[in-house]
């Protein structure tokens, strides 16, 4: 193989001012996580771009694993060679020579990075196709439609040869934007909401409330299972599974039937705004959309809301359930999330949940419950499990 480098670009990232070298910084970090198995390659970073020097490595690999990091916005293979023009002529017709076939059309599109060089963009692509088609046989030009577009990216320390651009999976570096706990069910749309996230640049911890033996461990798998499957964007993910039993005999047993569903969902908010201060996180996730069940109505939302002030994030708020099932599907996800196994939600279900739930009510009615020494207890019986990448063989391709 010819090409001896991988050019990445930003898109996003190249517009975000003074916070650019932070979210490149993450960025590089990134792929260094998802390539740790490939020894020797060597990175390098520019304003607007970063370069992976393949060293003799082949990048079929290298390229699936970059595929799903976010902040990436394309991907090329490249040839280096010095920003001189007898050798751009010489290295743009080795790379060409291994790429085309009888009867293509090429193109060459130079880009100056450096204004100073002495020759014009159409100088250089005039001077490089001549010398491509002299030294050629059937190869013709095509500058509307090429079958090969060969692009010549001149900078002052080295101009970069590239054609084939892989498509990124856009958004923000992982961890680039702060942290933030998903509140993580085994439904379907919790870990979309995840997903959705990630690609925002934030980092996630996930939170999961289990109700043994009202749930099982086969119900806790799924949790985990769902979480490695979003491994693939981020490198490795923090579990928190909390024990909620007690809390949720406690609700049955004192909170009016109708309002049980209400009280849940706070006590959980509550728990997970704990967990998120010692984490050092600064938001909340839900899987929440709007109206898809009594719990996630506007009302819903001010009574259960009201149990904090942080930031609780809704990214499925304005989706329909089949828009979140197409991304379920697309992620990996959705076969895990229809696995059969109850959660506690789903047990705990009343007959007939207040859609429009009183905020006075509910407080009144946990006010005859000491919940706060209930809350405690869970978060000191926290488990927390690390669930580390896994190659994966999703078809990032249709994805993004
Ligand atoms: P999901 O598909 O994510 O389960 P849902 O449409 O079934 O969502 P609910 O069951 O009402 O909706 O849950 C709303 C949100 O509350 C979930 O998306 C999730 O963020 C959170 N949640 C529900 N149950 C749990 C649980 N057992 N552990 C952690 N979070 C939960
Ligand atoms: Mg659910």
């Amino acid at each position: 193989m010819i090409f001896d480098h991988i050019l990445i670009r930003f898109g996003e990232i190249s517009t975000k001012g003074r916070n650019r070298i932070k979210f490149v910084e993450q960025l590089r970090r990134n792929i260094q996580n998802v390539l740790t198995d490939h020894e020797g390659l060597k990175y390098e970073v520019t304003r607007d771009r970063l370069y992976i020097h393949l060293n003799g490595q082949k990048h079929e690999d290298i390229a699936e694993k970059l595929k799903p990091v976010f902040g990436i916005q394309s991907f090329s293979l490249a040839l280096k060679c010095e920003s001189d023009v007898e050798q751009m002529k010489q290295a743009s017709l080795e790379a060409i020579r291994n790429l085309y076939k009888k009867n293509d059309s090429f193109k060459v599109s130079t880009r100056r990075a450096d204004k100073q060089f002495p020759l014009d963009t159409n100088e250089l692509n005039y001077e490089i196709g001549r010398h491509i088609l002299i030294n050629t046989e059937d190869l013709t030009v095509d500058v509307h439609n090429p079958v090969i577009n060969l692009r010549v990216e001149v900078r002052k320390e080295a101009t970069y040869i590239t054609c084939f651009d892989y498509k990124g999976a856009g958004g923000l570096p992982v961890g680039a934007s702060g942290k933030a706990m998903l509140l993580l069910s085994g439904g379907i749309d919790s870990p979309v909401a995840g997903f959705l996230t990630l690609k925002r640049g934030v980092a996630i911890e996930m939170i999961h409330f289990f109700s043994p033996p009202y749930t099982s461990e086969r119900a806790k798998q799924k949790v985990l299972d769902l979480t490695k499957e979003l491994t693939a964007y981020c490198g490795e993910i923090k579990v928190h599974i909390v024990p909620f039993t007690a809390i949720q005999e406690k609700i049955r047993a004192q909170v009016p039937e109708n309002y049980s569903m209400t009280s849940t969902r706070r006590m959980m908010l509550k728990i997970a705004d704990v967990i998120r201060e010692k984490q050092k996180a600064l938001a909340l996730i839900t899987g929440e959309s709007l109206g898809q069940v009594a719990s996630q109505t506007l009302e819903s939302m001010v009574a259960i809301n009201d149990v904090t002030s942080t930031p609780v994030l809704r990214p499925l708020i304005t989706m329909d359930k089949l828009e979140i099932i197409k991304i379920a599907e697309q992620i990996g996800t959705h076969s895990i999330s229809i696995r059969p196994y109850e959660d506690c939600c789903t047990i705990f279900t009343p007959a007939s949940p207040k859609t429009k739930p009183k905020l006075e009510k509910v407080s009144r009615f946990e006010s005859f419950v000491d919940f706060d020494e209930m809350i405690e207890a869970a978060v000191e019986n926290t488990e927390t499990v690390i669930i580390k990448m896994e190659e994966k063989s999703n078809d990032f391709e249709s994805l993004f």
